[in-house]
């Protein structure tokens, strides 16, 4: 559930500050640190799981809670209409450098095309 030497499990549990843009039981949601587009939030489960390799069926529905929360987010923050990316990173290769399973967010501008 929690894991002593995870960052994001610290911002869950308050102990690094973060900016905040949603919360519930489950999940919460917070400005990245360093922005990588206009509006950039990191949504995340409250409980730790190291990755997306990790999600069991278990997880499901607080996957799709994630995508719903997502949903709302964007027009919340204004780019639902002007369209946006949400984005997990899983494992080495793909540059997951939090091992704490989060969405990433990305909209309020043009995006770069995506690489692979
Ligand atoms: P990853 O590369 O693991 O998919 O993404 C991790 C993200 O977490 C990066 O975009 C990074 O800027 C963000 N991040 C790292 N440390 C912090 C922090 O202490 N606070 C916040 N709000 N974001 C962070
Ligand atoms: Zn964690």
């Amino acid at each position: 559930m929690f894991k002593e030497d995870c960052l994001f499990c610290k911002i869950v549990a308050g102990t690094i500050p973060c900016n905040k843009v949603y919360e519930d039981e489950q999940i919460l949601a917070f400005h990245d640190i360093a922005p990588a587009a206009p509006v950039h939030v990191l949504i995340i489960p409250k409980k730790h799981i190291d990755s997306m390799n990790e999600v069991t069926a278990e997880d499901l529905p607080l996957i799709s809670d994630i995508h719903r929360v997502a949903i709302e987010l964007a027009k919340q923050l204004g780019v639902a209409e002007s369209g946006y990316r949400l984005i997990n990173n899983c494992g080495p290769d793909s540059g997951q450098a939090v091992q704490h399973l989060h969405y990433h967010l990305l909209g309020g501008g043009k995006l770069g095309a995506l690489t692979g």
